[in-house]
């Protein structure tokens, strides 16, 4: 596994992209339009007013509170009853693997992103828009009972950001409908308990170049779309909830039983099992 800033990734997007960006604009509403007739309309606002164009195809990477997706498709959020602290720090110390450990209601991670920096996450229950004032105090004292690697990390840290995590109630049918492709979180949040979310949204990013540089017809381009990420995406949903119920959703009781069965589960197959849903090459062909 291997772990990126994703400031650094973001920069290294930028760098190579050579499309034009307009930074500081907010869509507000996206028509989809229907391939091989009436193109898609999306509207804008920034700070020099309210824009409208006319496009080919709308690639919606809105997030998970999509304002495309909501144009679509019926939809509802639902808080997962986690909020998330996570943090970069200097260290040299933490070896290059992930680690995980599971406690009471909560999960923690650490991985390495780059030669003297790591990442951590802290995943624990808590209700919705909690307001804490100091998160620093909270997170340290939070792990204080952790194990020692845990509390070094935490202890080590003087800033963190902190965010609440949802997920859609319901799957979304599909992701495309008429121009209109949804990627990434617009289309299938997921729990951050498989660390795919952006992983996921990349694949996303990376097929659709494949269907636009395939050129040919946009709609079996777009249904090609959906057969390639559909199963996938919903696959790594479904995963990602049922680490959170093998892992931070379980509770002090149930966490004797859980270990008991792990310990008795062969290392090598629950390894196999686990990683295998991390391999992911692009399609070869995308002809349409
Ligand atoms: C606590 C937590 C931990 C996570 N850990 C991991 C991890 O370890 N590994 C991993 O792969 N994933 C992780 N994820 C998931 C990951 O953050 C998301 O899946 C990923 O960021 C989704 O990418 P995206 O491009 O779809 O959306 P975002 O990264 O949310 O980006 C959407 C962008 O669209 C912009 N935007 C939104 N609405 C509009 C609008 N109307 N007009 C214009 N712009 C708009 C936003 O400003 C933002 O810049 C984690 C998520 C959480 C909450």
């Amino acid at each position: 596994m291997t772990g990126i800033h994703r400031r650094r990734l973001h920069q290294a997007l930028a760098d190579t992209q050579d499309a034009d960006m307009v930074l500081g604009a907010r869509v507000t509403a996206v028509e989809p339009g229907t391939p091989g007739r009436e193109r898609a309309r999306v509207t804008w606002e920034s700070a020099d007013g309210v824009h409208n164009a006319q496009a080919d195809l709308v690639v919606a990477a809105d997030e998970i509170r999509s304002i495309t997706r909501s144009a679509l498709f019926p939809n509802a959020l639902r808080y997962s009853g986690f909020s998330c602290w996570r943090a970069a720090i200097t260290d040299t110390t933490v070896d290059d693997r992930f680690a995980m450990t599971w406690g009471p209601n909560a999960e923690f991670g650490a991985l390495r992103i780059s030669a003297d920096e790591v990442y951590w996450y802290g995943y624990v229950a808590m209700p919705s828009g909690r307001v804490i004032t100091d998160e620093v105090r909270a997170v340290r004292e939070y792990f204080a009972a952790w194990a020692p690697d845990v509390q070094a990390l935490t202890e080590t840290t003087d800033e963190v950001i902190r965010h609440d995590v949802w997920v859609l109630d319901r799957p979304l049918p599909r992701y495309t409908v008429g121009r209109v492709v949804l990627i990434g979180d617009a289309a299938h949040p997921m729990l951050p308990t498989l660390g795919q979310g952006a992983n996921s949204a990349l694949e996303d990013a990376v097929t659709v170049g494949l269907v636009l540089s395939a050129g040919g017809d946009l709609a079996a381009g777009l249904q090609r779309y959906e057969e390639e990420r559909y199963r996938r995406t919903r696959r790594l949903v479904s995963r990602s909830a049922q680490m959170g119920r093998m892992g931070a959703e379980v509770g002090p009781r149930g966490q004797v039983l859980r270990n008991a069965l792990l310990r008795i589960t062969p290392p090598r197959a629950a390894l196999r099992n686990g990683t295998r849903i991390f391999e992911w090459m692009p399609p070869r062909s995308f002809g349409a």
